[in-house]
């Protein structure tokens, strides 16, 4: 297994009429970058950027934040991070912080809504993304965006700390690559909008599927609803994939359903450009992606769009592979 780990590595992710998908690791701490080497990845997809805020001393300062998004930078040899601005709140509660007591922290101050109030701490990440950028391929990615206002509003802030960065004379890259996360249905619905705003998009089914179906993603009781073969999902997705493309932005994915081998021939037929997952999942999805041709997966997309249910796409799907592999 370890031989053929190995070889997969220095295979390209490429379908088998010759289109090339970029494989991306999704981290949560820097330490991680050591698996995203090792699985072969064409870059981080995903770094969340929350463990910065969990540290024993507090959040961590500028310098603290310039110094790990440089390391993990520096650490993929020139490939492309994309750090994800402070997504606490909802379901990532973190330790210290004041946590007022919401009814429905899921649908509450989380993301960029905490950031939009807390401008000092959001603008601290931001200047050090900024400047953690002269040393590698850095691009900046916006949670829980939904709608066109908080897109704009990100930007001024970015704007604002672009000019401190400059003030103090401090170097980064101008054309730094900005991107949101499409989790929330009504940046999904309004991804025509939102596209002409940004240079990506990062589609993020956990959120999604959790929005989409009204289900708890971490409520055992109704756990079974969590679908990401539900029709209504499948739209969404298919509906920003081709918004995006319209308006010629590629789109990333880096829920779990980028990295579920299931998904991967539906994505890749719905024209998907990166498939962001756990270092460990990269493999199977390679596998799967050079054993399969565009049209062989266009040709099931358009079959599985035509189904009524899950139930029906998960079946027929399921029995594709297995037919073919
Ligand atoms: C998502 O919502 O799909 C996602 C990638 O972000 P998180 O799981 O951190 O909310
Ligand atoms: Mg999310």
């Amino acid at each position: 297994r370890e031989v053929q780990l190995a070889t997969l590595n220095q295979l390209p992710a490429e379908t088998q009429d010759g289109k090339h998908i970029l494989l991306g690791a999704n981290i949560e701490v820097p330490e991680e970058t050591d698996a995203v080497i090792a699985h072969g990845a064409d870059g981080i997809g995903l770094f969340r950027s929350e463990f910065l805020f969990m540290q024993p001393g507090g959040v961590s300062d500028e310098e603290q934040q310039y110094e790990a998004y440089t390391r993990v930078v520096k650490s993929v040899e020139g490939k492309p991070v994309t750090i994800r601005t402070l997504d606490v709140g909802g379901d990532k509660a973190i330790p210290g912080f004041e946590q007022h007591s919401e009814k429905n922290p899921i649908l509450g101050w989380r993301a960029v809504r905490f950031c939009f109030s807390r401008t000092d701490l959001f603008k601290i990440q931001l200047r050090a993304i900024l400047r953690a950028s002269v040393h590698g391929d850095l691009r900046i990615m916006f949670p829980m965006i939904s709608g066109v206002e908080e897109v704009d509003r990100a930007l001024e802030l970015l704007e604002e700390a672009r000019s401190e960065c400059r003030e103090k004379g401090q170097p980064f890259n101008e054309d730094i690559p900005v991107g949101i996360m499409i989790e929330v249905p009504s940046a999904a619905l309004t991804s025509d909008i939102l596209a002409r705003k940004v240079d990506f998009f990062s589609i993020g089914t956990n959120d999604l599927i959790q929005y989409t179906i009204a289900v708890d993603r971490g409520n055992e009781r109704v756990a079974y609803l969590y679908e990401p073969f539900h029709p209504g999902v499948l739209r969404l997705i298919k509906m920003v994939i081709d918004n995006a493309h319209s308006a010629g932005i590629p789109v990333n994915m880096c829920g779990e359903m980028a990295g579920d081998p299931i998904a991967t021939v539906i994505l890749l037929g719905m024209g998907l450009d990166v498939f962001s997952m756990s270092s460990f999942s990269i493999p199977e999805v390679k596998q799967i992606i050079r054993s399969t041709s565009m049209m062989e997966a266009e040709e099931l997309v358009g079959e599985i769009m035509e189904m009524k249910s899950y139930r029906e796409i998960d079946e027929h799907v399921r029995g594709w592979m297995n037919a073919g592999y």
